[in-house]
């Protein structure tokens, strides 16, 4: 049989229904809640349109205008392809639209940010159940990785559950630990009757922050990390309690 006549995504028929939309982009904006749940393209922009070509993901805009001029007289100028984990997909070779705007020049993409981030592969939903499980029942990476595999059709390394979870947690951990100790305060470094002074001896004109501990040790118990930020300032204590050196 000539494989070069078959027009259908043929290679996924035996595993997968495949509907409409998979054909024609008309249709594309009638796939159901449950195709979206199902391969983990729920919260989509509702202007990208996903159609199955000769077993790949293919994404484009429904309606395309140049991010720079808001022009619609945009062209289709090639595309370029991704490699995705999806739910229940799994691996997906996914090609994404490409554009060019007549009026300024600009070639701009997809925009695919709804469903992945740009410098990961795997897509926000498999992230949202790694991260949902681990938070729920404190499964281990490598009964993540099984029920991945397993359930979801997911099979990636535990390196890159690790990092998903990681990623997750720590970016707000070492942002409030950053945040915590004196020394971020405004008008940190001086003695404290000089921060009075300059406050015009009002309490409330006072960053709150100045109030914080010099010290912070924050033990992330799910990562086993720790976050210390901030110092006990012997000098500035000496200073402030008129001591001389
Ligand atoms: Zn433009």
């Amino acid at each position: 049989m000539n494989k070069d006549n078959i027009k259908a995504p043929c290679s996924i028929l035996e595993d997968k229904q495949l509907k409409l939309f998979d054909f024609f982009e008309e249709f594309s904006e009638y796939e159901s809640y449950g195709e979206k749940l199902s391969n983990g393209c729920l919260n989509s922009d509702d202007n990208l349109i996903r159609l199955t070509k000769h077993g790949n993901f293919y994404f484009k805009y429904k309606y395309a205008f140049c991010p720079d001029c808001y022009s619609s007289n945009v062209v289709k100028n090639g595309n370029y392809v991704r490699k995705l984990y999806f739910l229940n997909v799994g691996e997906q070779k996914c090609i994404i639209q490409k554009y060019k705007c007549k009026k300024c020049g600009k070639i701009f993409y997809t925009d695919i940010k709804s469903i992945v981030d740009e410098n990961c592969n795997i897509t926000k939903p498999v992230i949202e159940y790694i991260n949902e499980i681990y938070s729920v029942s404190g499964n281990s990476i490598y009964k993540i990785q099984y029920m991945l595999k397993r359930f979801f059709n997911v099979d990636i390394s535990h390196q890159s559950i690790e990092s998903c979870i990681i990623s997750d947690e720590n970016d707000d951990i070492a942002d409030v630990a950053a945040k915590l100790p004196s020394s971020a305060a405004d008008g940190y470094g001086k003695p404290f009757f000089d921060v009075f002074k300059e406050a015009e001896f009002d309490f409330y004109k006072i960053d709150k922050g100045m109030f914080a501990p010099a010290e912070v040790v924050i033990n992330d118990l799910t990562t086993g990390k720790i976050y210390k930020e901030g110092y006990v300032n012997v000098d500035l204590l000496k200073k402030s309690f008129g001591v001389d050196n």
